[in-house]
């Protein structure tokens, strides 16, 4: 597979060329950035224009950038017949909707789009879901470095939705009557599942989802200490996409 990584020079962008330059099975053939066009990256040097992907003739490209950018970048990837696995987070519905027409296409590319590429993230989440049904309180708890910018992360509201989905009945309702420091109970999502944003120096991406019931409580971990942890799924997802239909929103039928 003939691989293009669409920022590039970011942090993850340089971790994805890595990983790309280092499997057997796959080939870095394009990197691009608006930032540092002209450095070398693995061998490949940066452009600044998506038209180095078509030039490179690209079979699949990894996007690592800002929604904003994903948002121009991914329409383009499938009017030229190129498969994107895209990591940004920040879509809005409406966005989704948009790349559903794009990626929808009989015959046309594949695009998957991850909010975690951690194989333990992704296990996280379908263990969050199957527990969802069986307890009376749910809150999800994500950490993460200082960088990020939206809040909750994209894991956390993927977490909240399907575990929301996999209930017939809301949460009990959050018992809370006064909140000195506003804010201090969390943001409330679908079925009453609250989401807290831990933003904090030396962490990378973490999340904890507690679940409660009468006399017992569940709590469900994963954390991912380095940027490696994302790897071992975006390699997979770059093998794979030319076999998964349309627009798929989660690593987790991947693993199936
Ligand atoms: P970063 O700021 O280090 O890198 C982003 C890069 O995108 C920068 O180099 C920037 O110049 C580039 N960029 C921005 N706009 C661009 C454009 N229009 N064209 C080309 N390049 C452009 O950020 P990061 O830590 O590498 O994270 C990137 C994204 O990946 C974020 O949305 C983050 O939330 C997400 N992320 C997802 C996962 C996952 O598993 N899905 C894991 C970590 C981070």
């Amino acid at each position: 597979m003939r691989v293009g990584v669409n920022g590039a020079v970011g942090q993850m962008g340089r971790a994805v060329c890595a990983a790309v330059t280092a499997d057997a099975d796959l080939t870095l053939v394009a990197a691009v950035d608006r930032h540092g066009a002209g450095e070398e990256i693995n061998d490949v040097v940066v452009a600044d224009q998506l038209q180095a992907f078509a030039d490179a003739e690209c079979d699949v490209v990894v996007d690592f950038t800002v929604a904003e950018s994903a948002r121009t970048t991914l329409p383009w990837l499938g009017a030229h017949g190129i498969h994107a696995v895209v990591g940004t987070t920040g879509f809005t519905d409406d966005d989704v909707a948009l790349f559903e027409t794009t990626f929808g296409v009989a015959d046309g590319p594949n695009c998957l789009i991850a909010p975690n590429f951690a194989i333990s993230a992704v296990l996280m989440m379908r263990f969050a879901e199957m527990a969802a049904p069986w307890f009376d309180t749910a809150e999800v708890i994500e950490l993460h470095h200082m960088r990020k910018i939206d809040a909750p992360s994209g894991t956390a509201v993927k977490t909240i939705e399907r575990m929301a989905a996999a209930r017939d009945t809301d949460f009990v309702d959050d018992p809370t009557e006064i909140e000195i420091y506003p804010g201090a109970r969390g943001g409330a999502g679908p079925r009453n599942i609250r989401a807290h944003s831990v933003r904090m120096e030396g962490m990378v991406a973490h999340q904890e989802v507690i679940l409660g019931a009468e006399g017992q409580t569940l709590t469900i971990r994963q954390d991912s200490y380095d940027r490696s942890s994302f790897m071992p799924g975006v390699v997979l997802a770059c093998k794979q996409i030319h076999a998964r239909p349309g627009l798929v929103l989660s690593l987790d039928s991947y693993l199936d």
